[in-house]
């Protein structure tokens, strides 16, 4: 098998499993309990927190474990919406091509009389400063702008946006769920204020993630309960998982340069060969990508039927998120970049891990444009743009 779906969840680390497994059998106490078993969860679960914030430059009080990057990205969303509605602004910006644990966020949000307003996204599949400059306003409570895209790879500014935003006055949140153990982070030096993280995206389990929160911010409950997390997030903390997490967080930053170097070769490759396919687009930027992250459309295809038959060749690869596979309409993302319906009908995700190798894209280079000529082939529609009745778009 050919896994190339990372952004849609990686394998875990040997690292992360083993450093969970002591958290399970060992160490399996509750963290709030006062005897040894419990004691020894809660340094435990304080040392992930200490690690944690040094790689991406936080102070540990400022690290709150969630259930993943969903919740992150809604608990991060309501708090700044709920300290700007009590200062009388109910403004926020944001993006057409956020995740939907952001967007479905806003849009309940909007329900309860909040102003969203989404920056069209370029072609290019990036959102510039200016952009973001010209739309707040002395009521923006809020600027949310995730890091790097997770269906097209691209990667914003996230550095000028957050300074902008301190300039401004503007609470700054980004959805770095695709960047954490990828791209380096440093949110004092990007001037980050709220930053969503969710471990499976970087070799951890699922089931896990981090919201970091500036000092100073008042966090909102998303989940009320016990005490936890200095009382923002009630729940047991998942020890196994945020030890895991930690672990792989760790090992991901340790590698970056390393990862990074290798997957560009990859990927560069990978975009080459499968840019000599007629009628077919890169998605997104090329340069300001994640290292990792292959999105093409290919004109005269569907998605599905391109992924079912790679599947039969033993090749995992997406058509956008994993997130929208099983309905019909096509992504949001893509028709966010100006890609029209027929086009983002027939888009395909390539997404790798350091764990791929040259012989992957090899593979993958010779399916892909098999698959792509068998469906055109059968495609009625297809015959009549090569018989000059109806245009190509791409
Ligand atoms: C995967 C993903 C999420 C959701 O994270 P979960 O941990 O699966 O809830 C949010 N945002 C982006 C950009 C993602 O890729």
């Amino acid at each position: 098998m050919i896994y190339a779906d990372n952004a849609a969840t990686t394998k875990m680390s040997r690292t992360a499993i083993d450093a969970m497994l002591p958290y399970m059998e060992e160490i399996w106490g509750n963290p709030s309990s006062l005897y040894e078993v419990g004691q020894r969860a809660q340094e435990a679960l304080w040392s992930a927190r200490e690690r944690i914030a040094a790689a991406i430059g936080a102070t540990p009080k400022e690290i709150y474990f969630t259930s993943g990057g969903s919740e992150a990205d809604n608990q991060a969303i309501i708090s700044a919406a709920r300290w700007g509605e009590r200062k009388g602004k109910k403004h926020i910006i944001s993006t057409a091509f956020e995740h939907h644990a952001v967007l479905h966020t806003l849009d309940k949000l909007a329900r309860e009389g909040f102003e969203i307003e989404l920056l069209d996204v370029h072609a290019n599949g990036l959102i510039t400063r200016d952009q973001v400059a010209d739309a707040i306003r002395e009521d923006t409570c809020l600027v949310t702008i995730m890091f790097a895209n997770n269906e097209i790879g691209t990667v914003q500014p996230i550095a000028q946006i957050g300074s902008l935003c301190k300039e401004k006055g503007v609470v700054f949140h980004t959805d770095a769920v695709q960047a954490a153990g990828h791209l380096p982070i440093n949110v004092q030096e990007m001037n980050i204020d709220l930053l969503s993280m969710s471990a499976h995206k970087f070799h951890g389990p699922k089931g896990t993630g981090v919201l970091y929160a500036r000092k100073g911010i008042p966090l909102v409950n998303v989940i009320e309960g016990g005490a936890q997390e200095r009382g923002k997030r009630g729940g047991t903390e998942n020890v196994p998982g945020i030890m895991g997490m930690a672990a792989a967080l760790e090992e991901e930053c340790a590698g970056m340069e390393q990862n990074t170097a290798k997957l560009l070769k990859l990927r560069d490759r990978l975009i080459d060969g499968l840019s000599k396919i007629p009628h077919s687009a890169l998605n997104g930027d090329r340069e300001s990508r994640l290292p990792g992250n292959v999105s093409f459309c290919f004109e005269g295809v569907e998605g599905e039927s391109l992924l079912l038959l790679l599947d039969d060749k033993g090749i995992c690869a997406s058509s956008g998120s994993a997130c929208t596979s099983g309905s019909l309409d096509p992504s949001h993302v893509l028709l966010a970049i100006g890609r029209p319906h027929e086009v983002a009908h027939g888009s395909l995700r390539l997404t790798l891990s350091s764990e791929n190798t040259e012989e992957d894209v090899d593979a993958i280079l010779k399916a892909v444009p098999e698959v792509v000529e068998y469906l055109r082939n059968m495609s009625p529609l297809w015959k009549d743009k090569v018989s000059g009745k109806k245009s190509f778009v791409i």
